[in-house]
């Protein structure tokens, strides 16, 4: 028997996971003729698009493992399922990647800054504060206002708040510590926000997707823009920082690197996502290869295809719920706007700033096809 697929088991790939990632990596797997397996609850977003599920929580060892057992390989789509249950399923005998170990690194928000800094790589100055009299310590050397972060399980600016003064520090460490202390960050005024996605294979080979910007409400990524409209030696500055970092945290299949632009043209990492990334979403329509199909060839160590884009420019705009209640999504409307492409997660309920789709254009630069990309998602009515 030849063949180049994981082997013998239900699964070639699994995903610790059933959300919108994991839904569109299985949307992508299907014309590769792999399967893809989910760990989830029948009514997630994947569920419906996967090859099987394997009815369980990604919080739960167990479950992992029980995941790890029918899968070729096992991969994420957020990173904080426990290292320690994903280096079980590595000393079981399936891979993980990106590796458990890897994982520990990123996973917590201060070890990942640590990496990247030991790496020789530009992040905010940052310090690890145990108390809340020690963050309003780093708050005076850091300058105001500071940045608190959890160190884990922070998303979408949930573990995130901007302490104005020395009065903010208390409540914010209140809510952001979990007993290992809080990650102290300096305010960076940047002019903009980058994100590129890098696909990496463990036998070595990386791609770089084209640079985007990135605007975020409320800490929430809300629109993408590509390319980024920073000027070319900023763009190669991202790049080479991106891919060096994905390298230090040895990503494998996709990681997404946010970065902050300078006015004076420098650029830092803000943080890494060890998996497809939201920014990312532009690549299904807008590139030769998806960053979720690199992410199956990433992690099955099958050669990676073309980043390149299908148009000079393209824009994804998220639609965040603006409400609390029912789904009840308009598909007609957005539908008669040439060249605009509805993406709808399947999320039964709305919530205030819920990722619920996205939609996407291309068009001859970013701005043309934000436009036609706003003109659709405001049509939905999420
Ligand atoms: P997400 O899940 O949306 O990627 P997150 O909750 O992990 O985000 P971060 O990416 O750390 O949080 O921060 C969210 C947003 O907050 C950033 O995109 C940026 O707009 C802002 N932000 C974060 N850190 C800083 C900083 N040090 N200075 C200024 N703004 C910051
Ligand atoms: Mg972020």
């Amino acid at each position: 028997m030849s063949g180049d697929r994981a082997g013998t088991k239900q699964f070639d790939v699994g995903i610790a996971g059933a959300g919108q990632l994991a839904r569109m990596t299985c949307l992508a797997a299907w014309p590769l003729g792999l399967r893809v397996g989910v760990l989830g609850q029948p009514g997630e977003p994947a569920v419906p698009m996967a090859a099987g599920l394997v009815e369980g929580d990604w919080q739960s060892a167990e479950d992992v493992a029980r995941l790890g057992a029918v899968s070729g390989v096992v991969t994420l789509e957020n990173e904080f399922v426990e290292a320690s249950a994903l280096a079980a399923v590595e000393a079981a005998g399936t891979p993980v990647r990106p590796g458990a170990d890897a994982l520990a690194r990123v996973q917590d928000k201060a070890l990942q800054k640590e990496m990247l800094r030991d790496a020789g790589l530009a992040v905010p100055r940052f310090m690890v504060a145990a108390s809340a009299d020690a963050a309003v310590a780093a708050g005076e050397q850091l300058g105001w206002p500071l940045m608190l972060k959890a160190r884990k399980r922070g998303y979408d600016g949930y573990g995130n708040a901007t302490c104005e003064s020395t009065t903010d520090v208390g409540p914010a460490f209140e809510r952001l510590d979990a007993g290992e202390g809080v990650l102290v960050e300096e305010w960076v005024p940047f002019v903009r926000e980058l994100a590129v996605m890098i696909a990496r294979r463990p036998s070595g080979g990386s791609l770089a997707y084209p640079i985007v910007e990135t605007r975020q409400s409320h800490h929430v990524c809300h629109e993408v823009l590509v390319p980024a409209p920073s000027e070319p030696a900023v763009i190669a500055a991202a790049g080479e920082l991106a891919a060096a970092a994905a390298e230090a945290a040895e990503g494998l299949g996709v990681t997404g690197v946010e970065m902050f632009e300078l006015e004076d043209g420098r650029v830092m990492v803000n943080e890494l996502a060890p998996r497809p990334h939201n920014s990312g979403h532009y690549s299904i329509e807008a590139c030769e290869t998806s960053q979720f199909e690199n992410h199956l060839r990433g992690v099955l160590d099958l050669p990676l295809g073309s980043v390149a884009l299908r148009q000079p420019g393209a824009a994804m705009v998220n639609l965040l719920g603006t409400y609390e209640g029912p789904a009840n999504p308009t598909i007609g409307a957005p539908l008669a706007i040439p060249k605009s492409h509805l993406h709808l997660y399947g999320k039964t309920d709305v919530r205030i700033r819920r990722k619920m789709g996205h939609v996407t254009a291309l068009g001859p630069d970013a701005d043309t096809a934000l436009d036609i990309a706003e003109r659709a998602a405001g049509e939905v009515g999420l």
